[in-house]
């Protein structure tokens, strides 16, 4: 037996199952939130990855956090494994990825509905790799965020610049696009259920990090943009994280920046000790 299944065989079986149930009971609407998620991206063998969500449980375990809400998200193979260890609601759990239809004859894809069948309650949408890699287009994405807001799976959709654009002042640009063409045809209860992230492409497994002011000034912007299409009491209830190069050392500077709510976490999730640090930086 895995060691993160044999984790949950320390929880008391009636306390697994009220957390279970009252899981189930949750408002389905977020509120702005306060989050950290972690990427694993293309990462971990089935052993490596079962040894860090044990890592990660122990490490919750000894340091609770309440006002966080701690996401994993690691490759689609490990998805259940890590429901396992997340029921206690530790953590929850995302996908990177979905597809973009319903069911149905689209051999290696995995729908919202299937995640959503074993408790995936995120799905990263719109990663700059996905973009870049798999030429995912905003329309691809709007569908996507459509199938997973069907299913109840929130989305965490990603957005952000080029270098380049940065440095020709299209950067605001470029994000507003991003957001207008995949978000903004859902309604206001929908767009609650979004969470983004501002990912400068440029600082994503770079080591280079937008600086505070940088990330605020792009965060504000899209709260901003959001207040213009919502209203602001929408707009203030959505949660905007803040993903690039974010580190147990930076973590902090970022995080208190009035529009930022947390990060997506690539390369620093992948050490329960440093993912655990940022998960205290509040
Ligand atoms: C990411 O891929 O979403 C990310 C933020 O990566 P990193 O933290 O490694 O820059």
């Amino acid at each position: 037996m895995p060691d993160s299944v044999k984790y949950l065989v320390q929880i008391p079986y009636s306390q697994s199952i009220f957390s279970y149930f009252w899981g189930k009971f949750k408002n389905p609407i977020q509120m702005r939130q306060q989050i950290v998620a972690g990427n694993w991206k293309m990462n971990k063998t089935f052993a490596e990855a079962d040894q860090l969500l044990y890592d990660l449980a122990i490490a919750l375990e000894k340091e609770p956090t309440e006002k966080v809400k701690v996401i994993v998200c690691p490759p689609m193979p490990y998805l259940e494994m890590a429901t396992d260890v997340g029921l206690e609601n530790k953590f929850e759990i995302g996908a990177q990825n979905c597809a973009a239809f319903d069911n149905g004859a689209y051999t290696g894809e995995v729908s919202a509905e299937i995640l959503a069948s074993f408790e995936v309650k995120y799905c990263i949408v719109g990663h700059s790799e996905r973009r870049k890699y798999f030429k995912e287009t905003s329309q691809d994405l709007s569908q996507k965020v459509n199938k997973l807001l069907e299913h109840k799976v929130q989305p965490i959709f990603c957005c952000g610049e080029q270098l380049e654009e940065r440095d020709n002042n299209t950067h605001f640009d470029v994000v507003k696009a991003q957001i207008e063409e995949a978000l903004f045809h859902l309604t206001e209860q929908q767009i609650q259920e979004v969470v983004i992230a501002y990912e400068p492409v440029w600082a994503i497994g770079t080591g280079k990090t937008a600086s505070n002011e940088q990330a605020q000034e792009m965060h504000a912007f899209i709260r901003e943009q959001l207040a213009a299409k919502y209203g602001k009491a929408v707009a203030d209830n959505i949660s905007l994280l803040y993903g690039g190069s974010c580190n147990p050392k930076n973590a902090k500077g970022l995080f208190a920046q009035k529009d930022i709510d947390g990060g997506l976490i690539g390369g620093a999730s992948l050490k329960a000790d440093d993912f655990t640090k940022i998960i205290h930086s509040f």
